[in-house]
């Protein structure tokens, strides 16, 4: 039977614990929220739906929970201990920094039925790191990465590609190093200059160049794939877009359908490379459901296609056909078909070759 989808129930905790302010940073600007108080937590759970309580996650992001005084983490947690208790709630997520796990912080997480730890790790790089003024070094993120795994907890980790000092090379190998320890999820968050930070300052010193938004969704593609060659699934790709954050971007490669954009992305490479294998095709034929993420955000992968193949026509494969999620079949001048399958694809195409150029 299939896995009920799990929900979460979000709260946010903007610089909550921080030691210091991340260069690039304002949780302000990003969840625009107040910390709650531990009542409004628990009326929440409770105003869950009547008999879907169990599909939740309680999550609190934003901020450097572990780094709070102990009292305050159990201020927030002891709702959730209880809702789990009672079968209210399904489990626990909080989002930390990687120099804030030891085992006394673990066991109290455990003890309140906290199940999943999201890493900032941000960069592989100490330099990368100390530029970005995060305070702890690659080093640590991997041994906290491996103390929660030990410890039997999931784990996420966050990378922001294009912070200062980082190519895009660097970044992918850092993620290499990162993505062999098997944590369970990753976000990916190419990394935008916001108005008012200290980034926000060298870009307007000229110190600092933000990714183009087209560099930001071919590092974020290569990522995503490198994850998944990994097992670890890709949750988030780009910030959560709101209008209240896009009057706060002041440069960078900021756009609220990102992950769109790199699902837009890995289909234009995938016809190009398809295109380039069988240069007479004619029509591509696809599976309804990947109709508009093979054409692209706006059409714009049309653009591409018709460089290489003016009189390419995308349709729907006749209702009366199959094919598997993600293949092209592709009708040739003479005829005759060819399929794609999307597993050969992946197999051969070296995505860091074609996107980190
Ligand atoms: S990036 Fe994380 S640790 Fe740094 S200031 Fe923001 S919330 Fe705090």
């Amino acid at each position: 039977m299939a896995q009920a989808k799990k929900h979460i129930l979000p709260f946010f905790i903007p610089h909550l614990g921080c030691p210091q302010q991340c260069v690039f940073c304002d949780q302000h600007k990003i969840a625009g929220q107040r910390p709650p108080t531990a009542e409004q937590v628990a009326q929440a759970i409770a105003d869950l739906p009547v008999g879907q309580q169990a599909d939740y996650d309680l999550a609190f992001y934003g901020g450097s929970f572990t780094a709070l005084p102990r009292e305050r983490q159990e201020y927030y947690l002891e709702p959730a201990r209880q809702a789990l208790a009672a079968g209210r709630l399904a489990g626990v997520r909080v989002s930390t920094r990687p120099d804030c796990i030891n085992a006394e912080v673990i066991e109290l997480l455990r003890y309140y039925g906290v199940d999943t730890v999201e890493l900032g790790v941000q960069s592989m790089h100490d330099l990368v790191l100390e530029r970005a003024r995060r305070g702890h070094t690659a080093a640590q993120s991997l041994a906290a990465l491996r103390q929660l795994q030990a410890a039997g907890l999931r784990t996420g980790v966050q990378l922001m590609p294009g912070l200062p000092g980082e190519s895009l090379a660097e970044c992918w190998q850092g993620a290499r190093r990162l993505l062999a320890e098997r944590p369970n999820m990753l976000r990916i968050y190419p990394t935008v200059v916001l108005r008012g930070t200290v980034l926000a300052q060298y870009y307007q010193q000229g110190e600092y160049l933000p990714l183009t938004l087209e560099a930001a969704a071919n590092i974020t593609l290569a990522l995503k794939m490198l994850a998944e060659d990994c097992a670890v699934v890709v949750i988030r790709m780009g910030l959560q877009p709101s209008d209240d954050l896009a009057e706060q971007v002041l440069a960078g490669p900021y756009h609220p359908a990102f992950g769109a954009l790199v699902q837009s992305l890995y289909w234009r490479h995938k016809i190009l490379w398809a295109l380039c294998l069988w240069p007479h095709t004619r029509t591509i034929y696809l599976a309804g459901r990947d109709i508009s993420a093979a054409v692209g955000h706006r059409g714009q992968n049309r653009a591409y296609y018709a460089r290489m193949a003016p009189e390419l026509a995308l349709k729907h494969l006749p209702t009366a056909q199959n094919l598997p999620p993600g293949a092209l079949l592709l009708r040739q001048a003479d005829g005759s078909d060819k399929l794609l399958l999307d597993e050969d694809f992946r197999q051969k195409w070296q995505p860091e070759k074609e996107l980190l150029k």
